[in-house]
């Protein structure tokens, strides 16, 4: 089913010739997901006025709980999908794992984006490094194994030591196992039940950075400046963004060959694209997330529109605009970590600290339960100068027991 549509914000009439049915009523915009990245979305949607509702089986998830509507179903249950569609004038995703099928049921009945095809591809490894292929952008050598002869034949690929990753169901580097030898390689394809997996080379990195783009039902494009990241433990850390934080020709580099990816998936939504800076200066596509990702929290804040803000307007299908960053800026992720004192027991973190500090602003995702390794919120630090930025930045983290950087 095709769709041409521009679901106005504000009512109902969406065409000059309907204006005699015009009704003030929100149209509603559904979310399959309901953690953090659908609450921002539902945050910005709700800003521009729209009713939410949001598919996912956890009654305490971030989402469901601030949205005007929450269907408690599995995400591969036809009624729920049917109650979401019934209501929804228009639906995204907010983690990439959510079934392609399940999209491809409600894209029957409403737009859809990103489109199932998209969200397949991102969600399986060997898939997505065969469109970086076929874009023409470079990405770490690999061999896709699904069975012990193309694992024999991986030995002579000159991969290790080298990364195995699982295809499918992989984040915050679960499903990854390091790997030195050729005996190592294949005890971890054992742990990881022989599922099919991706052998990447380790490669010796210099830094991470990402791009967020936004692209259009039409194929226009809009992207942030590209963020620079820290990861610690698979998990990212800390991005930071602000005049100098990455050589202006790997920026270029970045962004067009971001936009080269999204070119060729026909995308439509909010896509971030994540490299790898090799110490040789050469640059190398990660993977791609079929959404908004952490490391664009810091437009919240610092920029004229929110990752989120894209999101809703593709949806919707209202023009883009370049977004402009008006602050230099740096992210912290919390993870739940930060909830537990050096004794290992829990304590609320010192935020009355932390936001006595010029230009801090907390995001918590109103997760009722801190654990270790846990997303529970970010914070964004926005100042004059990048300067600033850092020294704030670096106190609050000193305030909240996290590493300097
Ligand atoms: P997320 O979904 O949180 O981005 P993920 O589970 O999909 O994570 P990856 O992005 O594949 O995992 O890897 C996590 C981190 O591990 C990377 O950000 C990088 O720091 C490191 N890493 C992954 N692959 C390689 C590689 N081939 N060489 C060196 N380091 C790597
Ligand atoms: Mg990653």
């Amino acid at each position: 089913m095709t769709h041409s549509v521009c679901l106005l914000p504000g009512g109902r009439a969406a065409t000059a010739s309907s204006s005699s049915s015009f009704s003030a009523e929100p149209l509603t915009l559904g979310v399959m997901g309901g953690g953090q990245l659908g609450r921002m979305f539902v945050h910005a949607a709700q800003t521009m006025g729209y009713f939410t509702a949001v598919l996912d089986p956890d009654a305490q998830s971030p989402a469901g709980r601030v949205s005007h509507r929450h269907f408690q179903t599995d995400y591969t249950d036809p009624e729920g999908l049917k109650q979401l569609a019934a209501c929804s004038a228009a639906i995204t995703t907010e983690f990439e794992n959510v079934p392609a099928p399940a999209l491809r049921e409600l894209a029957k009945l409403r737009p859809v984006s990103p489109g199932a095809d998209a969200v397949a591809i991102a969600q399986d490894r060997a898939a997505e490094k065969a469109h970086f292929v076929k874009c023409g952008v470079p990405c770490a050598p690999y061999a896709v194994i699904e069975s012990a002869d193309q694992l024999a034949a991986a030995l002579s690929q000159n991969l290790l030591p080298g990364i195995l990753k699982t295809a499918r169901m992989g984040y915050d580097g679960q499903g990854q196992v390091r790997v030195k030898n050729s005996a190592a390689l294949r005890a971890a394809w054992q742990e990881l039940k022989n599922v099919p997996c991706v052998l990447e080379k380790m490669l010796p990195l210099s830094l991470e950075c990402s791009v967020i783009l936004a692209r259009g039902r039409d194929g226009q494009m809009v992207n942030f400046p590209v963020q620079r990241n820290l990861h610690r433990e698979g998990i990212l850390a800390v991005t930071e963004v602000y005049e100098g934080h990455l050589p202006e020709a790997l920026q270029q580099q970045a962004v067009t060959a971001a936009r080269a990816i999204a070119e060729g998936l026909n995308y439509v939504g909010v896509l971030c694209v994540e490299f790898f800076l090799l110490q040789d200066g050469s640059m190398v596509v990660n993977e791609i997330a079929p959404r908004p990702h952490n490391s664009g929290h810091y437009t919240l804040d610092a920029c004229d529109q929110s990752q989120f803000n894209l999101q809703v307007r593709t949806l919707v299908g209202l023009p883009l605009t370049q977004p402009r960053q008006h602050s230099p800026a740096i992210m912290l992720n919390l993870l739940g970590d930060v909830w537990f004192d050096a004794k290992g027991e829990m304590r609320l973190p010192d935020w009355s600290a932390v936001l006595a500090l010029p230009g801090t602003h907390l995001h918590l995702y109103g997760k009722t339960e801190a654990r270790k390794g846990r997303k529970m919120g970010h914070l964004n630090v926005t100042g004059a100068s990048a300067q600033e930025v850092r020294d704030v930045a670096l106190k609050a983290a000193a305030i909240l027991g996290l590493e300097a950087f």
